[in-house]
């Protein structure tokens, strides 16, 4: 079972985008590090919602900010850990949409904006068949100071 760890700022940070973006979907990008089978999040990307036709059907990810943010991550010697989208008014858990569109073995965090308030988040992988997703844990840490070891 895999483990997400992220910062409470982080949470804030996603929270407020969904929120702002609703009732369109919202998109972004977690970048952080791997470790055995734990993530940790160091900052949240928002990608922006360029479509401006059928924006709550909006693909997934656009692969063009998928490559962006897979820039700002290596120039941060960083890797995505995580992709972010909102669900306006629905529930915190992948569509059928999300099941067809997603790639497995990625991590994808799902929030739930009922009446544009971000209510919940969950995290979600694809199964290797692409039949279903599993849940992944979440840990939210408190953002650490800047003077750690
Ligand atoms: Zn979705």
């Amino acid at each position: 079972m895999t483990i997400i760890n992220i910062t409470d700022k982080i949470v804030k940070q996603f929270n407020k985008h969904g929120e702002l973006d609703y009732p369109h979907e919202c998109c972004g990008f977690i970048l952080g590090s791997f470790k055995d089978a734990e993530s940790r999040g160091v900052e949240y990307l928002p990608a922006s919602n360029t479509k401006e036709e059928n924006r709550e059907r909006r693909f997934l990810i656009d692969p063009m900010a998928y490559q962006k943010a897979e820039d700002e991550a290596d120039e941060r010697g960083l890797s995505i850990i995580s992709i972010v989208h909102s669900h306006p008014d629905h529930p915190d858990k992948p569509s059928e949409f999300d099941r067809e569109h997603a790639w497995p073995g990625f991590s994808y965090i799902i929030i739930s904006i009922q009446d544009g308030k971000a209510v919940s988040f969950r995290s979600w992988q694809l199964n290797a068949d692409r039949k279903y997703f599993i849940e992944e844990n979440i840990k939210i840490t408190k953002e650490e100071k800047t003077n750690v070891k």
